[in-house]
């Protein structure tokens, strides 16, 4: 049995990521200031014997004996993490070296969620891990970005010259059960909207792409990087090639629900990437053969589902 510290884990992917540990005989703490998490993503967890919460805030160091750290503390959607811009790059940075002195102290395997943001917008397609990326350093996004770029430069550092064992992933754009549903994001903008028959906000003209990938692709790819053989370090994008436009999504959205809302256009938001898609080639070859396999509908199908409940629950 390992002991398992999963920053950020009351959130959306960190709940799914506790729960497929704690099955797999882990002890999992998780850790979590509840800025976009909730104790309702993981009530299911609570009577689990193995399983422990900590409310902290990643900016101050914490201390633990374990034996690996997924490090996923860091509000994703843009509306949440331009909230407090400040806050979001401390987050990052000053979280990565708290985690990072962690695991240097206790010995401990360590994996950083990085980001496709890192890669801005991208004037190469699909990005490879070794684009370097096209950022904007003082735009909307950049506490974002910069922040999961200079916690890549930390993991990086750590690992040359303390030996720290770490791992780094790039997520691609990613959805499914207990995303916020009001983050902002486009899939559960989407969903929400179709599902009270509101009108679908497009931002721009909806030509605009990404790759989209159900969260359960995402956790077997962050349990497989975290095996992965010594001196493996990454990065690795973790992503669903597939790539669609906003429309696309609008219209798989509307048919899946059935819904009567209507498409309108909004304004783009100020440095919103273009196209958005991951070469998985790496991923393919040191992760065991790991591709995503939820399709959209699919994916989309749960993820409607759980939407649905919450409204009728009225818990969104
Ligand atoms: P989320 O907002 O649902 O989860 C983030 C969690 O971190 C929340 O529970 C939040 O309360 C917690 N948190 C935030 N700041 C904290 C702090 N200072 N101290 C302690 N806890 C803190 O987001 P998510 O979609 O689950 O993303 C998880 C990780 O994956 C993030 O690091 C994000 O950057 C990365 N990621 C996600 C996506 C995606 O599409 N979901 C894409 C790329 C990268
Ligand atoms: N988007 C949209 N309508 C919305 C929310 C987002 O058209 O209600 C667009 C957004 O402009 C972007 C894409 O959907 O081009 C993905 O946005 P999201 O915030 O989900 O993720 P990110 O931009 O970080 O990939």
């Amino acid at each position: 049995m390992k002991r398992i510290l999963v920053t950020g884990g009351a959130g959306f992917v960190g709940s799914h990521l506790c729960e497929r540990l704690l099955n797999e005989g882990n002890e999992v703490i998780c850790l979590d200031n509840y800025f976009t998490g909730s104790k309702q993503n993981i009530e299911h967890l609570m009577d689990h014997h193995y399983f422990e919460l900590v409310r902290h805030d990643i900016i101050n160091p914490y201390m633990i004996e374990v034996d690996e750290i997924y490090n996923l503390a860091c509000p994703a959607s843009p509306v949440h993490y331009q909230y407090n811009p400040i806050k979001t790059i401390k987050t990052s940075v000053m979280g990565a070296i708290n985690m990072l002195g962690l695991a240097k102290r206790v010995g401990a395997k360590i994996l950083q969620a990085s980001t496709s943001e890192v890669y801005g917008d991208p004037s190469v397609h699909p990005q490879p891990e070794s684009y370097w990326g096209n950022v904007n350093p003082i735009g909307l996004r950049s506490c974002y970005d910069e922040g999961k770029r200079c916690a890549e430069t930390l993991f990086m550092d750590y690992h040359k010259q303390n030996e720290v064992d770490v791992k780094i992933i790039r997520i691609f754009n990613t959805y499914g059960p207990r995303m916020h549903p009001q983050d902002g994001r486009v899939v559960s903008n989407f969903i929400m909207q179709a599902l009270k028959g509101d009108d679908i906000t497009i931002f721009g003209e909806g030509t605009q792409t990404r790759s989209f990938q159900f969260v359960d692709d995402l956790v077997e790819g962050m349990i497989r990087m975290m095996s992965s053989r010594d001196g493996f370090v990454g990065p690795v994008n973790i992503g669903n090639p597939v790539e669609f436009t906003m429309l696309e999504l609008a219209q798989h959205v509307i048919a899946l629900t059935n819904s009567k809302s209507k498409i309108i256009h909004l304004p783009l938001p100020q440095d919103d990437p273009m196209q958005r898609q991951p070469n998985i080639d790496l991923a393919k070859k040191e992760l065991n053969d790991w591709e995503p396999n939820v399709h959209l509908k699919e994916g989309l199908g749960k993820t409607i589902a759980y939407f649905d409940e919450l409204i009728k629950a009225n818990k969104a």
